[in-house]
């Protein structure tokens, strides 16, 4: 350890080059105090995940979820000033979300900040005082085109109205991204770990990325460098916190291979797409739809993981079958899931949601999740059976027949035994 590590740095003190200066040991002089839960974000508090005034910081770790690391990059190969400062002219939401009672709950909301997308505005004094405060939301309006629903329109399901849904088949959407902001205790609470349990095992297992996580006690906030969630909102997102309104509402985790290039071996897209035209319809008729998407990539294991998977299944004595989905994935990443719904109602929880009307989901685990938060969930949409893809026939079949949401038959143990996948060279 540098000798110098050991001495605090004063409050945005420029460092001094060619020295490394340690986060692990207590220095901040300047760094406002963080009280999650707070009912007001004076009592609150901003986060200050800043690089550049390191004694500001109350944080572990810095923004940008896994961006972080690009935006090092941009300043190792000297392509960005390690002291830029975003200019937030002009950046502020389209739509204003909240503030909702459960903003003000340390336990609703334990996965984002709640003000990350006001800090501008709420934080303004702290902004003219010099700290870098910067928003992990931000809200914008879009229009999103998809062949699906042209072909919904096309095929009479849905009607241009020229206001949620145009004649070009356009949907007009309000959209919001949002940025990981872990309270820890919260964290661990959700997960019935400990904290010190909680902040060891993120420490060992990203090979000691963070000393902080146990070096630092006293920092309760953790912005971990990991994906994040993009809201997709049809009709008015004002709507989404009043129960008397219809909300249809998905909570879909990223799919890439589904999602964006229509690969065959699952439902993601179709499920996605399904769940937009059930939106716009719900939008049209007077409610308010929501697509909360997550970068849970392949259950949360990755791609790599997910397409070793997919060979094992396809290669396995007895061909691709249901009764071997989970097992096949149990294999090769040690569990069938990664994706832990334990977080996921936090966003809910911010759009100031308490009933769910339709929600365009079959899992349980999601289910469970959102009901177990409090929120009200009324009829669950499934996926039309014309939309599953022969291919993904097996996913389906092993996911019902595990406890997923149907209103068919759940399959028998000779179904599932049944080889339905398509091989590798077919
Ligand atoms: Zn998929």
């Amino acid at each position: 350890m540098p000798a110098d590590a050991t001495a605090a740095p004063p409050p945005a003190a420029p460092r001094p080059a060619g020295h490394i200066r340690l986060t692990s040991h207590s220095g901040g002089l300047g760094a406002p105090p963080l009280h999650w839960g707070a009912a007001t974000p004076a009592e609150r508090g901003p986060v200050v995940g800043t690089t550049i005034s390191r004694g500001h910081r109350n944080v572990i770790g810095t923004h940008s979820g896994s961006y972080s690391v690009y935006r090092a990059l941009a300043v190792a190969a000297g392509a960005l000033s390690r002291d830029h400062r975003a200019d937030l002219t002009d950046t502020s939401p389209t739509d204003r979300i909240g503030p909702h009672p459960q903003w003000s709950d340390p336990a609703r909301i334990v996965s984002l900040d709640p003000w990350g997308a006001t800090v501008g505005e709420v934080f303004a004094a702290e902004l003219a005082a010099g700290y870098d405060i910067r928003p992990t939301i931000a809200v914008t309006k879009a229009h999103v085109v998809l062949p699906e629903v042209a072909d919904a329109i096309a095929r009479g399901r849905l009607e241009p109205d020229g206001h949620v849904l145009l004649a070009n088949g356009a949907a007009l959407v309000t959209k919001a991204a949002i940025e990981p902001v872990w309270h820890l205790p919260g964290v661990a609470q959700r997960f019935g770990c400990s904290e010190t349990d909680l902040r060891r095992v993120l420490f060992e297992e990203t090979g000691g990325m963070y000393p902080e996580l146990v070096t630092r006690s006293d920092l309760e906030v953790f912005l971990p460098p990991i994906g994040g969630q993009t809201l997709y909102i049809f009709g008015d997102p004002g709507d989404l916190a009043d129960p008397a309104v219809e909300l249809t509402a998905r909570v879909h985790d990223e799919c890439n291979g589904s999602d964006v290039f229509g690969s065959d071996i699952c439902t993601c897209r179709p499920y996605l797409t399904h769940a937009i035209e059930e939106c716009v319809r719900g939008a049209q008729h007077g409610g308010v739809g929501l697509v909360a998407y997550s970068r849970k990539e392949g259950r949360a294991l990755g791609e790599v993981t997910k397409f070793l998977v997919y060979n094992a299944r396809k290669r396995q004595v007895g061909g691709d079958t249901a009764d071997q989905y989970f097992a096949r994935t149990e294999c090769v990443a040690g569990v069938q899931d990664m994706r832990f719904q334990e977080l996921m109602p936090d966003v809910l929880h911010w759009l100031g949601i308490t009933k769910i009307h339709r929600l365009v989901s079959m899992s349980n685990m999601k289910y469970d999740a959102i009901t177990g938060s409090g929120i009200e969930v009324g009829e669950r949409v499934n996926i039309p059976e014309e939309l599953i893809p022969a291919d993904a026939r097996v996913e389906i079949d092993a996911k019902t027949a595990a406890g997923y949401f149907t209103p068919g038959p759940v399959p028998d143990a000779e179904e599932l035994a049944k080889a339905k996948g398509r091989g590798l060279e077919a």
